[in-house]
């Protein structure tokens, strides 16, 4: 922990607490548990930041667990990229572990749990164990297999599992009671009937344990101190302990189960299932499309460790469910990048500019500085001729007053460069403009020290000398969601708020020669435009920049 004391969230109070009653600080151990059924998100950064963090902390192992019970939904390829994203994040787990490695362990207790009279096989359907489940105010029914005899559990169970039943037909549940008012209490399914190859265990199973059991007796074995989930799985802890009572040995140390809110971000949805849709549904270009709330979508979008770090340190963690403003999160971005991106210039919507009195063949090397934030960027050479490109944004032929961009007899910097005076324009037979004829203060160059180049203008707008100009493409994002909580609607799918203009490609932008041998994943301040990082599809031949973030936020403008 650093220097200055910082206030502690209420987990790192509970574990002060049961250090203060004794726990031994050696023992505290933590894990971050994903199912391997999607790739992780925003969300889930929390979790790892948080188990990560008191691992760090208290200098305590943190595993990564693989929660792999449903063979149904779950791959190699999320495996992979989950332990990627992790590693990216700058956070090392102690061991690999899957909850696959002790299907064997949890079969024996549970035949432990059949011989003590604790479990049964019901050969009821689902739906009729639904039907006798009851209400909170209303008793359940028993099972009418509810009083087996431990010899018939135990063969009718060896029979689930060597296949001899169809899926669906018997499940194994723990014998808890019908009438506790937590209703998870009442007789829960341990294991079911699913004849699925599993991605590490292949054929060797036709049953599977369920979520509850699993989880808790995974947490024993690995001796986990404090097992960290999300609030709904508050009501699960009663039976998480009742499940830890069947196996309890007191030597050892007795895992507690914390809950904390979930992150949720606006103008995104957060759940596995859901961007899966997005990414089946060919709405997003997979998972790490530049859009996605997933760490490898904004890894790919020019996201860093450390302002997905930040930004999961300053949201905290909280005992109630809310939702965090995605701009905190483009604060943060904002923040590192305005101290570490080079500047350079690029021009998005280009129109032509003549500077009539440079001479014609003329080329001038100028010097700008790489980013006034950090003194020890350096600089680097920026060619200057008679034809640039500017913003066609950045020019009117007439505007009022609080227009500070080009206008015809007007002046206004090219950044680094001279000043200029717009004199007239070129159009086509539509009207467009396709040409701005300019002249320059010779003596205004920047940091060339004149009198001229010491004379303020009112304007500032970035070029891209035409014969130095490198062709790119720009890819622009917006938010992939125009509602702030698209899957809080009863009675709406949170896919009829998808925004159809996330997505805008512009393919004839220009850059300035510096980027020429820019790599996947640099990181620039396109000046006056926002943040831009070399998309993994950029080849030699075409650059491609995805815009990581605006400079300003136009979203809340256009929202009013
Ligand atoms: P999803 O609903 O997105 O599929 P999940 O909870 O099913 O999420 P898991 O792979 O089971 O995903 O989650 C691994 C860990 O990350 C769990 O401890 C879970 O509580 C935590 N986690 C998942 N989503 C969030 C979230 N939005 N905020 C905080 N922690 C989360
Ligand atoms: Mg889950």
């Amino acid at each position: 922990m650093s220097e200055e004391k910082k206030s502690l969230n209420f987990i790192e109070q509970i574990i002060e607490e049961d250090l203060k009653k004794g726990l031994n600080p050696e023992k505290l151990r933590f894990r971050f548990p994903p199912e391997p059924n999607g790739y992780l998100h925003i969300g889930h950064a929390a979790s790892i930041c948080l188990n990560f963090g008191l691992g760090e902390e208290y200098k305590a192992p943190v595993n990564l667990r693989f929660d792999d019970t449903n063979p149904a939904k779950e791959e190699q390829e999320y495996v992979d990229a989950i332990k990627k994203d992790i590693q990216w994040l700058g956070f090392e787990w102690n061991k690999e572990l899957y909850s696959s490695d002790y299907f064997q362990q949890l079969y024996d207790w549970a035949i432990l749990l059949i011989k003590k009279g604790k479990a049964y096989v019901d050969d009821q359907t689902s739906a009729q164990i639904a039907e006798q489940k009851g209400a909170p105010t209303i008793d359940g029914v028993d099972s009418p297999y509810r009083n087996r005899s431990v010899e018939e559990n135990l063969e009718l169970f060896e029979k689930m599992k060597n296949g001899e039943f169809d899926e669906g037909s018997h499940v194994l549940r723990a014998k808890i009671s019908m009438k506790a008012t937590n209703m998870l209490m009442r007789d829960p399914i341990i294991y079911r009937v699913l004849k699925k190859s599993h991605h590490r265990t292949g054929n060797d199973w036709n049953i599977y344990p369920m979520y509850d059991w699993t989880h808790g007796e995974s947490d024993y074995i690995e001796q986990v101190s404090h097992s960290i989930c999300t609030l709904e799985f508050k009501h699960h802890r009663e039976l998480y302990d009742w499940f830890l009572d069947q196996v309890y040995d007191n030597k050892k140390t007795r895992p507690k189960q914390r809950e904390f809110a979930r992150r949720n971000l606006s103008y995104t949805v957060m759940s596995k299932r859901k961007l899966l849709q997005l990414v089946e549904e060919d709405i997003v270009n997979g998972w790490d499309d530049p859009r996605m709330p997933t760490i490898s979508g904004l890894r790919r979008r020019g996201y860093t460790p450390k302002a997905i770090r930040d930004f999961s340190e300053t949201a905290g963690i909280a005992k109630r469910d809310n939702v965090t403003d995605i701009a905190l999160l483009e604060f943060h971005i904002k923040n590192e990048l305005n101290k570490t991106a080079p500047r350079v210039m690029a021009v998005l919507n280009p129109v032509k500019l003549v500077i009539t009195n440079y001479p014609e063949g003329k080329e001038e090397i100028l010097i700008a500085e790489n980013n006034p934030e950090d003194e020890n960027a350096g600089t680097r050479e920026m060619p200057f001729s008679r034809e640039i490109y500017i913003e066609r944004e950045d020019f009117r032929e007439q505007a009022n007053k609080k227009f500070f961009r080009l206008k015809l007899d007007k002046e206004v910097r090219l950044k680094s460069a001279y000043i200029i005076k717009a004199n007239s324009v070129v159009k086509d037979e539509n009207g467009e403009i396709t040409e701005i004829h300019c002249t320059y203060d010779e003596d205004s160059r920047s940091g060339s020290g004149s009198e001229a180049s010491k004379r303020r203008v009112k304007g500032t707008i970035h070029w891209v000398s035409i014969p130095h100009a490198v062709n790119a493409e720009v890819r622009l994002y917006d938010r992939l969601f125009t509602d702030e909580a698209p899957d809080s609607h009863k009675d709406k799918d949170f896919k009829e708020f998808i925004n159809l203009d996330s997505l805008n490609i512009i393919d004839n932008a220009f850059v300035e020669p510096s980027l020429k041998s820019a790599k996947i994943g640099n990181q620039f301040q396109f000046q006056r435009l926002g943040y831009f990082n070399v998309d993994d599809d950029s080849t030699s031949e075409k650059l491609v920049f995805n815009r990581t973030v605006p400079l300003r936020d136009s979203w809340a403008k256009q929202n009013k």
